[in-house]
């Protein structure tokens, strides 16, 4: 990645992680490589994919990482323009996990296509399914949809059998669609603390699916790809027998919210790394990240290998580390975990990753800011 150190980017490779500039965030390699060939073995080991959740992210890079280490067998994406993003990067098999609803979207979404990559995007609206097939007509390309259920999240998501075998219909009989399956993702309970009520979550969502997959069965639909599945409910979902595919974004990077709910089960990939910027206020310090360089949705960040120092406060551009025993000093470092990695991520032009103390690389988060 180019640019001008300290103007368009925060490091050059092979610099001392002492001279980056901050805020920035940065990639601890060896760890995001582990975590990354850790999910791809077990994922393996039980039989079904798994398909990247690029929204975490937001990078070509870390993809192909995923796809190289992991055996990832795509990606995911939120929005057409991430999508788009990834498809002009090489991304070569995309799943937007979300519904898309709107002409110059979908004009875009039906030309993705032509960039080489495989394209498949969810539904849950007889009409949405007719505004598809009629941009993929238009765009001469062809779509895969996946019906999406509602499971117990109440988002998107149709709420019958009938209604799921109704727009399966719809999409066997529409031009330039092809009926690609189900997906059953449920986000409200991922973050749930306690293991054994998560658990009972996850297996309601695969009684539902299962559910749903006879009632297509029955008609004579049968679903080549069932998808869903986050980091805090993944495994029940591959060892289901009934998903062929899990969407895991968080597990490779981690955020300190995470970090609590899973008890540490993955490693903290991702940090954003911060200075010192004033003491003159006894007993604390103000770092130059505030909530413009980490989200504070779920939560301050916690300050890396530092039990003794707390982010207890922010604003725009400034953070406030309580320090009674006075211990930093102006230009001192410190490495936050963010609250919640996917709107941190998305607050950053570049990955700054480190392997022993130096830059290794330096990667655009390609699909920064794509929110159409
Ligand atoms: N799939 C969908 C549809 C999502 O919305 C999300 C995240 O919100 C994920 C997968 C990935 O979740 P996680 O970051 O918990 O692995
Ligand atoms: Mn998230």
């Amino acid at each position: 990645m180019g640019g001008t150190l300290g103007y368009d980017i925060p490091a050059l490779p092979g610099m001392a992680e002492a001279d980056i500039v901050t805020p920035c965030l940065i990639l601890d390699l060896d760890a995001l490589e582990r975590n990354i060939r850790r999910l791809g073995e077990e994922v393996r080991r039980l039989g079904v994919r798994h398909r990247a959740h690029g929204k975490m992210h937001k990078s070509i890079d870390v993809l192909k990482l995923q796809e190289a280490l992991g055996g990832a067998c795509g990606v995911c994406c939120q929005k057409v323009s991430e999508a788009e993003a990834f498809a002009r990067a090489g991304a070569r098999d995309i799943l937007i996990s979300n519904q898309v609803v709107g002409d110059t979207k979908l004009e875009r979404l039906a030309a993705l296509p032509r960039f080489g990559a495989r394209i498949a995007v969810c539904v849950d609206d007889a009409m949405n399914v007719a505004d598809l097939s009629a941009a993929a007509v238009a765009a001469e390309t062809d779509l895969d949809v996946l019906v999406e259920i509602e499971c117990g999240a109440g988002r998107c998501g149709v709420g019958s059998p009938d209604a799921a075998i109704a727009l399966a219909q719809a999409i066997i009989a529409s031009p330039g669609l092809r009926f690609e399956g189900l997906q059953a993702y449920n986000g409200a309970m991922q973050h749930i603390e306690d293991e054994a009520a998560r658990a009972e979550r996850a297996d309601a969502v695969i009684e539902t699916v299962r559910r749903y997959l006879a009632a297509l069965e029955a008609e004579g639909l049968t679903c080549r790809t069932v998808t869903g599945g986050g980091t805090g409910s993944w495994r029940r979902e591959a060892a289901s027998g009934v998903y062929t595919e899990v969407q895991c974004g968080s597990y490779a990077f981690m955020d300190a919210h995470y970090g609590r709910v899973l008890c540490d089960e993955w490693e903290t990939a991702l940090f954003v790394l911060t200075s010192v910027m004033s003491v003159a206020r006894p007993g604390q310090a103000v770092v130059d990240a505030g909530h413009k360089a980490h989200a504070v949705d779920s939560g301050p960040p916690r300050v890396h290998d530092r039990q003794d120092l707390d982010y207890v406060g922010w604003s725009d551009e400034h953070g406030i580390v309580a320090d009674p025993d006075r211990t930093l000093r102006l230009g001192d470092r410190l490495r936050l975990v963010p609250g919640h990695c996917d709107p941190t991520c998305n607050l950053h032009d570049c990955y700054v990753g480190l392997r022993g103390g130096t830059v290794e690389s330096v990667w655009p988060v390609t699909a920064r800011g794509k929110l159409f």
